[in-house]
């Protein structure tokens, strides 16, 4: 157990105390508690490693907006689309993008229609190929957190430092900070993204608290996502605002600040839309004039999409914790992995297809 976390408390070392933070779980009985799971990837391991079997009735698990693909506007995919299919570019993207619907294509149906969607597994590798085939322009579609946004920097200054002037960016990227402010009444206490805090420190965190918002960083282990929810719950039934770091062996309080450093050498806040919260002031982080160059819309000379969403999808309110994936009427029906409707049920950290592949009760 993380006795020794940097901000941990009396909650914490009770936890490590009891030697099984399962116990400590299993007996809560304090007042309903609603914990947010702000990152995907903590929803799919949390339904993956069996955790929620271990909740009380009284702790409620919802998920965040923590999943990129499933926050990612529909208005982004008809740009990457018009970029395929229309400009004639090729596309490199992770592969959760492909199949998310747009207002009328996907990337897969556009595929179909003979645009050249290259799936990748790094902004690294889009470069390397717009290097490799300097016939071809080649966009990579850039979404994603703190964790991800500096391995674009890394691309785009690796194309400018090696003149690969075929390759550009198609930017959604965002910074958490602003959806804690978007969500903080939509739950008591948040299960703060490991992966983000590594890259952004535990400050933004910390801060909250003055504000009342509590919240404690987990890692993915099912001991650490134990761990994290038994502090959670201990210190909220204390009753005052609080934060833990709860995964001090990868998330340090400064964070990363060569990331950040290059980050903020390269890109510049903006504004940015989020799927089911709207456009939050300062969320989004886009390449700043010295390489807006690789800006692939500013290059092809497009306007920003405003995109339609799916008829009958509620990620936005799942993305919200507003509806749970089975308030859905199209959940399992109409929308499954294999047909999928929203953002949500595509992607590998989408709530919807966790609560499909695992079950509510798991
Ligand atoms: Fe959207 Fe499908 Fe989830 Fe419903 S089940 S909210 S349609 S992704």
């Amino acid at each position: 157990a993380p006795g020794a976390a940097p901000g941990s408390g009396a909650a914490l070392d009770a936890a490590a105390s009891h030697a099984d933070a399962v116990e400590v779980l299993k007996g809560y009985d304090g007042p309903h508690v609603r914990i947010m799971e702000v990152c995907g990837t903590h929803t799919h391991e949390i339904f993956r490693q069996g955790v929620r079997r271990l909740l009380p009735p009284a702790v409620e698990l919802i998920s965040g907006p923590g999943c990129p693909v499933c926050v990612t506007p529909v208005g982004y995919i008809d740009e990457a689309v018009r970029l395929a299919l229309e400009c004639g570019c090729t596309i490199c993207t992770f592969g959760d993008l492909v199949r998310v619907p747009g207002s009328r294509l996907s990337l897969a149906d556009a595929r179909a229609r003979g645009a050249h969607v290259r799936v990748v597994y790094s902004p690294q590798d889009g470069e390397a190929y717009a290097e490799a085939h300097p016939e071809e322009d080649v966009v990579f579609l850039s979404v994603g957190f703190e964790t991800t946004t500096p391995s674009t920097c890394i691309a785009v200054r690796t194309a400018a430092e090696r003149g690969v002037r075929n390759f550009s960016v198609l930017t959604a990227n965002k910074t958490m900070p602003g959806a804690y402010e978007a969500m903080r009444d939509s739950c008591d206490l948040f299960l703060y993204p490991g992966h983000v805090c590594a890259i952004a420190g535990t400050k933004v965190c910390e801060d909250l608290v003055a504000e009342g918002v509590s919240g404690v960083v987990a890692g993915f282990t099912a001991r650490e996502l134990v761990c994290a929810l038994a502090v959670g719950v201990t210190k909220f039934r204390e009753g005052a605002p609080f934060f833990v770091n709860c995964y001090p062996r990868v998330v340090r309080p400064e964070g990363s600040p060569a990331a950040r450093r290059l980050v903020a050498s390269m890109m510049e806040p903006c504004d940015a839309r989020w799927r089911g919260i709207g456009v939050i002031p300062d969320s989004g982080m886009r390449l700043n004039e010295a390489y807006r160059g690789f800006d692939a819309l500013e290059r092809h000379g497009l306007a920003h999409e405003e995109g339609v969403e799916p008829r009958g999808c509620r990620c936005g309110e799942v993305l919200q914790g507003r509806c749970t994936p089975e308030g859905c009427a199209l959940f399992g029906r109409a929308c499954t992995p294999e047909h999928p409707v929203g953002a949500c049920m595509v992607s590998s950290e989408g709530a919807c297809s966790a609560f499909y592949l695992y079950g509510a009760a798991t």
